[in-house]
């Protein structure tokens, strides 16, 4: 089974972030003291007690102190069997990565880190609020492969708007020369409430363009396999198959336990989703309570949700699982879209496997909703 752990602080707020944090530090020791009691509340929320992956994500883990580590890591061994080969992945970022911090992690057997770069390029690390320098960016990563820890993957956004696509090419040269075995890259989105929202509200900022943020894909793409890199997902890069196998489980439908305020859990036919406000979940913990909402997957919500993760991989979804699980529905009802998305170049079939193409990856959920039940 995977775990997952939601560490809801940063030290200040990205301009195009929607996720769960808060900037305040003050109820760290109170998170992590409620994160610990919904482990054991939620020990058998699945069965199986085997972890094959940890993955602290947030918010900015990297924030979290030694005494927070050996409270969190006691009460997980005391629930659960940590497998010896686990993964266990923790989002940092650069500016949290002292030589300190990272002997730290090893400690833990913390073996993956995901680190938020984002760009190098000053003026957008600024105009996207990071907190961390470009050059901080790069010196944390040659200090954590100096330490020991090999498999690192970092983030980059793209389709940030600029003059040119010049910026982006020399974020990606950048990004290539650190020599990591991952990298994964986003296209900027804005979302409504953010501070880029608010700026494309009140006409500061533009649409990101469509044509820009196709061309820098295919940048991508290009440049990453150029080096080495196979694109496994469509936002995910990898070298010599080191896949993020936790991001794997989802893309693949597996059972996982979320545990933190804003976290969701999924067990095959629901899902649990943690309430996204640290002081009401402290409240509720303190009343021996899990703060969440339970929704009952449909066969057309589980049909759905694999198209929609399924497809995002190389794996793809597997057409007799697809028809198994919607009781042959898909076949009758949705064969004639299917053949549509494939006489239209964004799906093909291999080895009875549903796969975008690369047109397709270009609209992937509009594919995706396209074959909906
Ligand atoms: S550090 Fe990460 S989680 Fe925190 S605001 Fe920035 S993007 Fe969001």
């Amino acid at each position: 089974m995977h775990l997952y752990l939601h560490i809801p602080f940063c030290r200040q707020a990205c301009h195009y972030c929607d996720f769960h944090f808060s900037t305040s530090l003050k109820a760290k020791s109170e998170i992590v003291q409620a994160i610990c009691h919904e482990i054991f509340l939620q020990k058998d929320y699945l069965q199986d007690k085997n972890l094959e992956t940890i993955y602290f994500g947030g918010g900015t883990p990297s924030l979290l102190e030694e005494a927070d580590f050996a409270q969190i890591f006691e009460t997980i061994a005391n629930h659960f069997n940590i497998k010896p080969n686990a993964e266990i992945t923790l989002e940092a970022n650069p500016d949290d990565l002292t030589k300190q911090k990272l002997q730290l992690f090893k400690k833990y057997n913390i073996n993956r880190l995901s680190i938020g770069i984002q760009s190098f390029h000053e003026p957008h690390l600024k105009s996207l609020n990071r907190i961390h320098t470009s050059q901080e960016a790069e010196r944390c990563v040659k200090l954590s492969q100096d330490i020991g820890i090999q498999n690192l993957t970092i983030d980059l956004i793209y389709a940030i708007p600029a003059e040119n696509h010049l910026i982006f090419e020399l974020d990606l040269q950048k990004a290539i020369a650190l020599n990591t075995n991952h990298i994964s890259a986003y296209c900027l989105t804005i979302e409504p409430k953010t501070v880029f929202g608010k700026w494309l509200k009140q006409g500061k900022i533009q649409v990101i363009d469509d044509d820009f943020a196709t061309k820098q894909f295919d940048m991508l793409v290009n440049h990453l396999t150029h080096h080495g890199f196979e694109q496994y997902e469509i936002c995910s890069f990898a070298k010599n198959e080191r896949y993020s196998r936790h991001n794997k489980s989802y893309w693949q439908q597996e059972e996982y336990l979320g545990i933190g305020p804003s976290a969701h859990s999924f067990n095959l036919v629901s899902r649990q989703y943690n309430v996204p406000n640290n002081a009401k979940y402290v409240k509720e913990l303190n009343q021996n309570m899990v703060p969440s909402e339970v929704e009952i997957l449909s066969i057309e919500d589980q049909v759905n949700e694999y198209i929609l993760t399924g497809l995002r991989s190389k794996w793809g979804c597997n057409i007799h699982k697809i028809n198994a699980l919607s009781n042959q529905l898909f076949q009758q009802q949705n064969a004639s879209a299917l053949e549509k998305q494939i006489r239209e170049g964004f799906l093909m079939i291999e080895n009875d496997t549903l796969l975008l193409t690369y047109q397709g990856k270009l609209f992937a959920d509009r594919v995706a909703s396209d074959l909906f039940l």
